[in-house]
This record gives structure tokens, C-alpha cells and sequence, in this order.
């Protein structure tokens, strides 16, 4: 199971085995934790999800869209009135800006609508990879793999990914896993890590993955030999 060792048909088996067990438990979870009803929505909702919980946004977000109902109203908007409205999120000052400012780009460029391209959209003020995979994923129902903290984690110690760079990460990722799950991949980890591959102490006493994990019962692993060397 070492990342650069084995072999590509052994890695797939393994993947599609991975897979179809996080189907099994997290069939209910949703292809989105952010709350939106329009693709400008979730665009805005993730933009502001950068370093808060999901729950937090769309706490904030439920307020928000009733407010401001439309591209038009975001681009409109006085900065210091919206910078209120999103203060009990972090970064609030930027986050602001960038909504404004992605609203006028969205306007301006776009006719208002969200592009589907990863070029324009990481070309929008505030939009990151992450941001854009997730809307080509779950908009434009695009194969893109959303590469979270929690993803990360976990795609390395399960030995599919070997670093602690998000966008190398990302690259790994679209080489070990079938181009069907990539979309999926994202919310499917991310419930994995949240209930068993924690950070700091995961359950791998309870994971339905250690038969397929090299990273279970405290082997080192992946992640945490990448954390050792940033950027590797
Ligand atoms: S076996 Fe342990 S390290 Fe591997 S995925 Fe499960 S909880 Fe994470």
C-alpha cells in the first residue's frame, strides 16, 4: 500500500472497496453541507465558509439572502452595512469586499451567472480551487475533486495522496481515484474524518476501513510524514 509502490490496478480494487463502504454509511450525506437555493448562492456561501464551520455560514447565510436577494443587490450593496451583516464570521472585512466585488465581476462579465469554467471562476475575487471545484461538482455536476482540510487528512493516511499541499493533493488524488467518484469523494471523506479519522485521535479501532488503511492502529502514515515537510 505504499503511495509510490503500489500497483495502479491494486490501488483502484482499493479505492472502489473504500468507496463503496462510504456509500453504504453516508448515503444520507448531502453533496453539500452549505445551505443555497441558486449556484450564485452557494458561490457566496463558500467564499464565505473560508475558515468557519459550515453551520456558522448558514446560520449567517439564512439572514443574508433574505437581505440581499440577487447578484444585482450584493454589487449594490454598502460595504460597511454588508461587513455587519457577515461580522460573526471571520474575515469579515475581506469577505465583504470579495462578495461585492465577485457580484460586479458576476454582472459584468457573466450576465450575472456563475461560470462554469475553472479558469473564470478562480479568476473571481475571493474564488480558490476549492471554491471552484465545488461549484463545478455540484452545479455543473463537473468531475472535481474538493480538497478540504479533512480530504487532505484523510486521502493521505489512507495512502492515496502523499503531501500536505492542497493543490498537489488534489493532482494525486485525480490519479488514484476512478474520475466517477471524484465529485463525491469530497462529502463522503469529510463525513470520515468528522466521525472517525479525526485529527488528533482517529477511532481506527471502529473504521470500517483499517483492512484497507496503512495508517490504522497508530502507523504514522501519510499525513502526518507529509506534515513534516511542508509543500512536499
Ligand atoms: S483506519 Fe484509522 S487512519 Fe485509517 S481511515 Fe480509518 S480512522 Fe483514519
Amino acid at each position: 500500500m505504499e503511495f509510490e509502490t503500489e500497483k495502479r490496478e491494486e490501488r483502484e480494487k482499493r479505492v472502489r472497496e473504500i468507496m463503496k463502504r462510504l456509500e453504504e454509511h453516508y448515503r444520507e450525506v448531502p453533496m453539500s453541507f452549505l445551505e443555497a437555493s441558486t449556484p450564485w448562492q452557494l458561490l457566496f456561501a463558500t467564499i464565505l465558509s473560508a475558515q468557519c464551520t459550515d453551520a456558522r455560514v448558514n446560520k449567517v447565510t439564512d439572514l443574508l439572502y433574505r437581505k440581499y436577494r440577487s447578484v444585482q443587490d450584493f454589487a449594490d450593496c454598502d460595504l460597511r452595512e454588508l461587513e455587519r451583516d457577515i461580522h460573526s464570521i471571520g474575515f469579515y472585512h475581506s469577505k465583504a469586499r470579495n462578495l461585492k466585488a465577485c457580484a460586479a465581476v458576476l454582472l459584468e462579465k457573466y450576465g450575472g451567472r456563475v461560470p462554469d469554467q475553472l479558469e473564470e471562476l478562480t479568476a473571481l475575487p475571493g474564488v480558490g480551487r476549492k471554491t471552484a471545484n465545488l461549484i463545478l461538482g455540484r452545479v455543473y455536476g463537473k468531475a472535481a475533486i474538493v480538497v478540504d482540510t479533512h480530504v487532505r487528512r484523510v486521502s493521505n493516511r489512507l495512502g492515496l495522496a502523499k503531501s500536505s499541499d492542497p493543490l498537489k493533493t488534489e493532482l494525486q488524488l485525480q490519479d488514484s481515484i476512478p474520475r466517477e467518484f471524484w465529485t463525491r469523494w469530497n462529502t463522503r471523506v469529510m463525513a470520515l474524518g468528522r466521525t472517525r479519522c479525526s485529527s488528533l485521535k482517529p477511532k481506527c479501532e471502529s473504521c470500517y476501513l483499517k483492512d484497507l488503511c496503512p495508517s490504522r492502529d497508530g502507523d504514522p502514515g501519510y499525513w502526518r510524514a507529509a506534515r513534516k515537510k511542508p509543500g512536499s
